[in-house]
């Protein structure tokens, strides 16, 4: 059957399920975050990094585990026209290490290095609310320093920029893991007790139990968590030396008064995790129940790309799901603008003008010459939010003057000006 010009229109302007448009409200929720968290990390010490969107495969299945979720069923992997084994990044922290080794950006004597960066992130998950195929993440890296005090003023960041953003009720849901003989004992311990209930186990967990155990811990499925109620505590089994560290770890977060809860589950689901691992979540999870952001330490990534075996510690906060819980009073007022508008094709010329001058002077200003008549014109500057209407009829071009009303004003009265008067009553009203 022939497809109608009508579908296959419609087909043409479906987006890729999953990726949406961002634009309106949510484009200005979405730089208002970016901009307020870039300034907050800035005080910390942090500069910006870019780096591509796609990288080969191996920067991400080397580093993030071939068992993780995001390398097993959610990357975004194609063969390119030269026959290199490509992947639209899942997150941002394995492509900032190639990048600092391709670069060659960590030298000792510039020891730590912190960078940020911002874009879109691509996971092949099922689409739901706060969940989507392309998403975009902020994520702060903190590298070349090893220790409690690192992890905790990189957990205050965060905090730090959701309080910024209106976020004020946010707690961290924090964990060990331990260095890698800790991790391994308890990946021991975790695999006797759950081979006992093996039976109980989800399809995917007893898939996991052989390739990733410890990501038994954190599924939703009930049976599992049932199993994993009564599971070892990943905290029996630290070192002394691993343990010392997160109970610092703890104490520094009270010290600054960082609202946190201990959570032995949380694994997250990375290979490249050591020590401390921890999410951020609001206080009340009726309000909203998933993390808003995580991270954690990833000492031995960097190692993988190049020759500096430097720790590091850092974490990515989600910026969709921030948008969802921004009030659209955070934003900031419309900024003000003024209409140009000619009553008659006869004051077009002029119009445009004083649209010129207006211009030139930086005062934010828009020529409405849309609209068969005057009243429909000003109904579209009132519709665009212009906060200040010129108008010029036939009287006020001869003149050189123009009527100027201010929208919002109580009196709402126009009021004649010269054109030059015009401008330094605007720049006085617009604080230029
Ligand atoms: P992760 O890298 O999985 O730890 O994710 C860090 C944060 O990114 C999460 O807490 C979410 O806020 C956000 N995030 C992760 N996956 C998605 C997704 N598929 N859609 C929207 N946001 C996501």
């Amino acid at each position: 059957m022939a497809i109608s010009t009508h579908d296959s229109a419609q087909i043409l302007a479906t987006p890729i399920r999953g990726m949406k448009d961002l634009y309106g409200v949510e484009i200005e929720k979405y730089q208002l975050i970016v901009n307020v968290a870039f300034q907050v990390a800035k005080t910390y010490g942090y500069r910006l990094i870019e780096t591509p969107i796609v990288e080969n495969t191996s920067v991400f299945s080397r580093t993030l585990g071939g068992e993780s979720d995001v390398v097993s069923k959610e990357m975004y992997s194609f063969v390119d026209k030269g026959g290199a084994n490509i992947t639209l990044r899942p997150e941002g922290t394995a492509g900032v290490m190639r990048a600092i080794a391709s670069n060659k950006l960590f030298v000792n004597n510039n020891s730590p290095l912190k960078l940020m960066y911002c874009g879109p992130m691509f996971r092949y998950d099922r689409p739901q609310k706060g969940r989507y195929r392309q998403f975009h993440q902020m994520g702060f890296e903190h590298i070349g320093e090893k220790g409690p005090y690192a992890d905790v003023i990189t957990i205050a960041l965060a905090m730090e920029i959701l309080k910024n953003i209106g976020l004020n009720d946010v707690i961290v849901h924090i964990n060990s893991l331990g260095g890698s003989f800790s991790r391994e004992r308890y990946t021991k311990a975790l695999v006797d007790y759950l081979c006992k209930y093996e039976n109980k186990l989800s399809a995917v967990s007893k898939l996991r139990l052989k390739k990733n155990p410890l990501r038994i811990l954190d599924s939703k499925e009930f049976t599992d968590i049932e199993v994993c109620h009564n599971a070892p505590n990943v905290q029996d089994f630290l070192t002394n030396e691993d343990r010392q560290y997160f109970v610092k770890v703890l104490e520094l977060l009270q010290l600054w008064s960082i609202k946190y809860v201990i959570d032995p589950k949380l694994v997250r689901g990375l290979d490249y995790y050591t020590h401390t691992t921890f999410e951020f979540k609001l206080s009340n999870e009726n309000m909203y129940r998933d993390a808003l952001g995580g991270g954690g330490r990833y000492d031995g990534l960097l190692k993988l790309f190049c020759s500096n075996d430097v720790s590091g510690v850092g974490f990515a906060l989600g910026i969709e799901r921030l948008m969802m819980l921004l009030g659209e009073q955070m934003l900031p007022a419309l900024n003000k603008s003024a209409a140009v508008i000619p009553v008659t094709a006869e004051e077009y010329e002029s119009a445009f003008r004083i649209t010129g001058l207006f211009l030139n002077e930086k005062i934010p200003t828009e020529l409405i010459i849309t609209g068969s008549n005057i009243k429909k014109r000003v109904e579209l500057a009132i519709k665009r939010n212009c906060s200040h209407l010129v108008v010029i009829g036939n009287d006020e071009a001869n003149k050189k003057e123009v009527s100027i009303t201010v929208v919002n004003s109580a009196t709402r009265r126009n009021i004649k000006y010269g054109w030059l008067e015009a401008i330094g009553f605007l720049k006085s009203e617009f604080v230029i």
